[in-house]
């Protein structure tokens, strides 16, 4: 590990102390602990290495740190430090108290237009920098998505989980598959594609932050996969009818089943969608 990552050699319980828990995932708790020196709040999480057993399990670990290193961005997670003994490995990152979009989700069903795009600008933000730094995230998903809410109410999004993010090289067609059916991309699933493929999962994000549903689902994987593959989705019905046509052209552009008619990141950005909620904002003011 050491040849890749710059990690302290002492122990986390010299610059740390330990909080509560923040959270679990399938491999890793997360807890809050306190800098000593600093009194500042961050996150550990704390990954067992028995649990790590395959090199697969390995090489995500090895690589989202990796990736963390690289990336510097106001909607990307930090990472401060990196320590490990027998048992664990101890991941500082920086806190976010607003959990995950996922369970904002839940909580709402869905978000009003301006909510949406206020989200997803920083989400989009964040990918456009990753994309510019020849980085493909390749999980986006509500999941991996954390919230923070500002003193004004507002939500500030961290995006998370870069274990299989992978760096690509100008025209690269990557052919591992990687991700979550539901946010998958047809030419993922197909084994041969490119960047683009963060676009489309940004597009069921989307999708679902307006609708509170999956454009592409089914009872089964294989079922899910068939929808994806055909590419067809709803906009039409009760929520779609009420929606702004600016939003379902994004939607329909993000969902391109064609790579090369695919939006980008900075295409994406641009969208009179987000201009327009920007606007509505101004007006009120
Ligand atoms: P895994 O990779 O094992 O799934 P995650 O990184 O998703 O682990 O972390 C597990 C859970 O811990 C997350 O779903 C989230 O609820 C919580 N969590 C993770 N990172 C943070 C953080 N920086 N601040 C607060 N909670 C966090
Ligand atoms: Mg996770």
């Amino acid at each position: 590990f050491s040849q890749f990552i710059v990690e302290k050699q002492n122990s986390y319980t010299d610059d740390y102390k330990l909080g509560g828990v923040l959270g679990v995932g399938a491999f890793s708790q997360v807890r809050k602990v306190t800098h000593r020196k600093t009194r500042a709040i961050r996150a550990m999480k704390v990954i067992s290495k028995s649990r790590l057993s395959t090199t697969e399990l390995q090489q995500k670990f090895i690589n989202e740190i990796n990736v963390y290193k690289q990336l510097d961005h106001p909607h990307i997670l930090k990472l401060y430090e990196f320590y490990q003994d027998e048992k664990n490995y101890y991941i500082i990152i920086e806190l976010c108290t607003g959990g995950e979009l996922f369970d904002k989700i839940i909580e709402k069903g869905s978000f009003s237009e301006k909510e949406a795009s206020y989200i997803m600008k920083q989400i989009m933000s964040a990918i456009l920098y990753a994309h510019n730094s020849s980085i493909v995230h390749r999980d986006l998903k509500p999941e991996n998505v954390l919230l923070d809410i500002t003193s004004q109410g507002n939500y500030n999004v961290k995006v998370v989980d870069w274990g299989t993010a992978k760096i690509f090289s100008p025209n690269q067609q990557i052919n591992e598959k990687f991700g979550t059916l539901y946010y998958m991309a047809p030419e993922v699933l197909k084994r041969n594609y490119n960047e683009k493929c963060d676009i489309w999962s940004c597009g069921v994000i989307l999708y679902i932050l307006l609708s509170g549903m999956p454009p592409f689902n089914g009872r089964t994987d294989a079922e899910i996969q068939k929808s994806i593959l055909l590419g067809k989705y709803q906009l039409e019905g009760e929520v779609w009818d009420s929606a702004s046509a600016q939003a379902k052209d994004l939607i329909t552009k993000m969902l391109q089943y064609d790579v090369q008619k695919r939006l980008s990141a900075k295409q994406v950005l641009e969208h009179p969608w987000f201009l327009q909620q920007h606007q509505e904002k101004v007006d009120k003011q």
